[in-house]
């Protein structure tokens, strides 16, 4: 990435003079050390995946200086962050919590408010404080990621328990799963397998939910309910808390796994496999979060730009990506479906003969029998991570593009022929419409399936974030008038996704506001996140 010259100076936050800000900020050094608060008054450094800057978005779509912290702190422990919301309260400074800001696609580490102060929690928070090999948890500070997790449980010798990661293995264990963050293994719904979660409320009193809130006990990790209200759902995709500990469940090893793969050649197949694919992972005969993925994702992440392939306008042509695919060890097709069966070998065989059988339904789908790939096709990466095993090759389609850059669409809809098929076409047209090449996979859920659409796109380059932009808003609109809603989304579009869910005249918004209001009345802790503005905010012109 190209690091961005700043033209706009120190983002100062709004109601604050220069002055004042620097000066507070000094009151901050006193509180939790001098070395542990940072200006951001430098350039702002471009970077990669795992050496990304705190301090904004370096996969910016909005003008780079937009969406920029004033300030980072690293708070060491609780009272640390206790005494960051103390002084926030104070000043009234907004304050943005991530937990290694690894959010590529959804707005990186940046604040949602501009001259916000970044609380960098995984710089020193990040301790594993338990892994309870009997019950098969652990509980986690915000700063360890799916490789320190995975690398723990191998040096304690632990073989009979599995993390699950997401396509890459930088990630917080604890941030991801707080934005309802998915991984590939049978464990991959993050959210719904963790147990527990210690919170700093925007007033600076600490909770904790579930069996947390019962002192002494020793079932925090494993029922997650407690009594009462279940109160951890308004800390996810929220700005309710800032979250300093996270239990979690590990998954079994199962005994044995393998990796297969189909391709199935026509645009139309969409449909009936998508009929083909609901009951057999429905009845767990599919057992993980399995991808039904457009060729062209295939191709990519092969990790060439798409100057090798086309440098005309407008989307590839689908004769080009033909040619290449049969260049690859897959052959010619549209879609690629990359799943994992798990267990001893009979098990694998009952559960590998019924989809063989199913999948063959479809003409021309076709089997790739994994020993004739070489060892670096991707095909591998996604052995990897289905069982659990951190890796970082997904990062090459980010390559498609100079200054590689990317944000997502991702719709939810249920395991049906005719729902895939419609935003199929959307995604289609509007990327059609705005010259832009269409990579969509289908992560299939339990009962849903999450679409992703990424648009790859040069951050350097002014009308191809616009069109970007531009796809993205009309694909949320067009989607939502058919009824379907993302399941996460970038900061930029937060208010417009947020603005779909809107039944009942906002009635879901207007609770969440007066949450918000009651727990955050000062409006400091990451104002507008999901689209929850506070009262101090609200419609003075910051929702976009
Ligand atoms: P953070 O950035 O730290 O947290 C995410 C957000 O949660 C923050 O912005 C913040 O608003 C909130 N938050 C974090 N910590 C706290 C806290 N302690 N208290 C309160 N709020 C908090 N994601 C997936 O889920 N699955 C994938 O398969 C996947 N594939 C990807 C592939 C590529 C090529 C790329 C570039 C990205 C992919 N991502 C994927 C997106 C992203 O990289 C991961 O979700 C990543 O884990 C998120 O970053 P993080 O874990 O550092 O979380």
């Amino acid at each position: 990435f190209e690091a961005p010259s700043r033209q706009r100076g120190v983002a100062i936050p709004q109601g604050i003079s220069k002055v004042k800000f620097f000066e507070v900020l000094n009151e901050l050094r006193y509180e939790i050390g001098e070395e542990w608060v940072e200006l951001n008054d430098k350039e702002l450094k471009g970077g990669w995946y795992m050496e990304h800057p705190n301090t904004h978005d370096m996969m910016n779509i909005l003008d780079a200086e937009e969406l920029v912290a004033s300030a980072v702190v690293y708070p060491g422990d609780v009272e640390d962050v206790q005494k960051i919301v103390g002084w926030a309260n104070t000043w009234r400074i907004p304050l943005f919590p991530i937990s290694m800001g690894r959010n590529f696609g959804y707005g990186g580490a940046a604040p949602r408010v501009r001259g916000s102060v970044t609380v960098d929690l995984g710089k020193r928070m990040n301790k594993i404080l338990s892994i309870d090999p009997d019950d098969y948890t652990c509980l986690v500070e915000p700063g360890v990621s799916y490789y320190a997790l995975y690398e723990e449980l191998k040096k304690r010798g632990y073989d009979h328990m599995w993390i699950d990661t997401p396509d890459l293995g930088g990630g917080s264990v604890l941030g991801n799963a707080l934005d309802r963050g998915v991984g590939y293994t049978p464990y991959g719904d993050h959210w719904s397998v963790h147990s527990g979660l210690e919170v700093v409320l925007p007033t600076g009193e600490v909770l904790r939910t579930g069996m947390g809130a019962l002192p002494g006990s020793n079932t925090w990790q494993t029922f997650p309910y407690g009594f009462g209200p279940y109160s951890d759902g308004i800390f996810s995709q929220s700005n309710f808390g800032i979250v300093t500990k996270m239990g979690m469940a590990l998954m079994p090893n199962p005994g044995g796994y393998e990796s297969f793969m189909y391709t199935f050649p026509k645009e139309e197949d969409l449909a009936p496999l998508m009929e083909i694919i609901r009951p057999l992972r429905i009845s767990n005969i599919l057992e993980n979060v399995a991808q039904l993925r457009h060729c062209l994702q295939t191709i990519a992440v092969r990790g060439q730009p798409r100057s090798k392939y086309f440098s005309g306008r407008g989307p590839i042509p689908e004769e080009i990506i033909h040619e290449e695919m049969k260049k690859t060890p897959l052959g010619d097709c549209t879609w690629v479906y990359y799943g994992m069966s798990y267990g001893p070998p009979h098990i694998r065989k009952y559960k590998l003969d019924v989809v063989h059988q199913e999948f063959l339904k479809i003409p021309g789908a076709r089997r790739i029998d994994p020993s004739t790939l070489p060892a670096d096709e991707y095909f591998w990466s996604r052995d990897k991570i289905a069982a659990g095993i951190p890796d970082l090759e997904e990062l090459l389609w980010v390559n498609w593009m100079p200054n590689g850059s990317h944000i997502a669409f991702s719709p939810i809809a249920p395991i049906r022929g005719i729902d895939a098929t419609k935003l199929y076409s959307l995604a289609r047209k509007r990327h059609d419409e705005a010259g832009i090449d269409l990579m969509p996979a289908f992560c299939v859920g339990l009962r849903e399936m999450h679409l992703i659409v990424e648009i790859v796109f040069d951050s350097s380059d002014i009308s191809m974030r616009r069109k970007a932009d531009r796809c993205l808003r009309d694909m949320i609109d067009d989607a939502a008038k058919l009824g379907y809603g993302e399941y996460r989304t970038h900061l930029v579009l937060m208010d417009q996704v947020a603005g779909t869910y809107n039944w009942n005249g906002n009635a879901l918004m207007r609770f969440n506001e007066r949450l918000k209001d009651a727990l955050d009345p000062n409006g400091i802790l990451a104002p507008g996140r999901c689209g929850i503005w506070p009262e101090r905010y609200r419609g003075r012109g910051w929702e976009i």
